[in-house]
């Protein structure tokens, strides 16, 4: 009997295979194809040479939480206790699973909102949990929040959210959060922030992070990721902030799967992070990149849905195909040398709009390596 029956391999596997296996520029999975920070790498042999090769404490290394603690304070103007509130985790999936984990049981209701990411229904599911889904509005991927109202039962126990939103690389606004706050504390919600992409944000727009709210902070599971933030996804660290008593649920779960992330990373990380030059500089350069991959886009029969956030823009072809989106996302890899996801792989039942799903954070000569076999592709 299989926990997961309705799971198969997660598609960012898929789609990296396929883009392996037929030599296409993979503008798939989400990371980043040029150098990390040198400093930051000989932060960590130094780590290692200096001894940090043993077991972190289970919360993690703390002056790295006490950089995180006053890093969020200067962003977000919310204190946060580096003792009660922080754990560092191996990336930010692992931060989610177990937030779900230590609070989700059978019969639990979560409300999330879809495309959604995704491991947050699996997640879920493991749990006994039942997921609830509300679609985005499609062209704009805003929420419905009457039907956020009309979807709680007695039994909903945590809301999701995801801002800057993967894959759509929407933001949140002021307002949305005020829908919130009203719906999580009439209905006595947690809430489950995903907000891995915090630096990631365009056009002069602001992080609404959950921390800027008191009220939503006080109920909240806030998880982050610093391989996003240092250009290494593959380092898989990661946090999750919560109030003193989620942090202990969150640490009773965490102690019995990894007990503790690795060490030399959270030492190099711990005065890289002190230094904010270091991470708010992230934005400009990753702007640059989506502009120019839609500068790049105008020759070819693809429309950007504006993103304001995030590693990833959506592009429509439904003005050249009605193809769906799994068999054009499996052309394109095979036949164009180009790999994408298709957003239909981001809703439970495979929602259709003919958009793909482009990943920006590459070097300007991968995005226009891609872009000319886009231009080539028989659409
Ligand atoms: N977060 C990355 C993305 O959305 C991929 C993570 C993964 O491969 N599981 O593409």
């Amino acid at each position: 009997m299989s926990k997961l029956p309705n799971a198969g391999t997660n598609i960012f596997t898929v789609i990296s295979g396929l883009a392996q296996a037929h030599g296409a520029i993979n503008l798939g999975q989400g990371f980043p194809d040029y150098p990390m920070d040198e400093a930051l790498m000989n932060l960590v042999t130094k780590a290692m040479h200096g001894g940090h090769n043993q077991y972190m404490p289970m919360a993690g290394y703390l002056p790295l939480r006490e950089a995180i603690a006053q890093k969020v304070h200067q962003l977000y103007g919310t204190q946060i206790h580096p003792d009660q509130n922080i754990t560092i985790t191996p990336g930010g999936t692992y931060a989610i699973y177990t937030a779900i984990t230590s609070c989700i049981g059978p019969g639990d209701e979560v409300i999330l909102f879809e495309p959604a990411y995704d491991s947050y229904i699996p997640n879920i599911e493991i749990n006994g949990g039942k997921a609830v889904c509300i679609p985005l509005q499609y062209p704009d991927y805003t929420i419905n929040w009457p039907a956020v109202r009309a979807a709680i039962t007695p039994r909903t126990k945590m809301i999701m959210i995801n801002s800057p939103h993967n894959p759509t690389g929407k933001l949140l606004t002021a307002s949305d959060m005020a829908e919130l706050s009203a719906i999580a504390l009439q209905a006595n919600l947690l809430v489950l922030s995903d907000e891995v992409y915090e630096h990631l944000i365009y056009d002069g727009l602001q992080h609404q992070s959950v921390l800027r709210y008191p009220e939503l902070a006080a109920r909240a599971f806030v998880c982050f990721s610093l391989g996003k933030v240092y250009n290494c996804t593959g380092w898989k660290i990661g946090y999750c902030i919560a109030p003193q008593a989620l942090t202990a649920e969150f640490q009773k779960v965490h102690q019995f799967n990894c007990f503790a992330t690795n060490s030399p990373l959270q030492v190099a990380l711990a005065s890289h992070l002190s230094v904010p030059e270091t991470y708010m500089g992230l934005a400009t350069a990753l702007q640059q990149k989506r502009d120019l991959l839609r500068a790049l886009m105008a020759d070819t029969p693809l429309r950007p849905i504006p993103s304001h956030g995030s590693y990833f823009e959506l592009y429509s072809y439904a003005a050249a195909s009605n193809m769906p989106e799994a068999e054009m996302a499996g052309r394109l890899v095979k036949e164009g040398g180009v790999a994408t996801i298709p957003v239909s792989a981001f809703y439970m039942n495979k929602t259709d709009h003919q958009t793909l799903r482009f990943c920006f954070a590459k070097r300007a000569s991968t995005l226009e390596a891609a872009a000319k076999r886009l231009r080539a592709f028989a659409w």
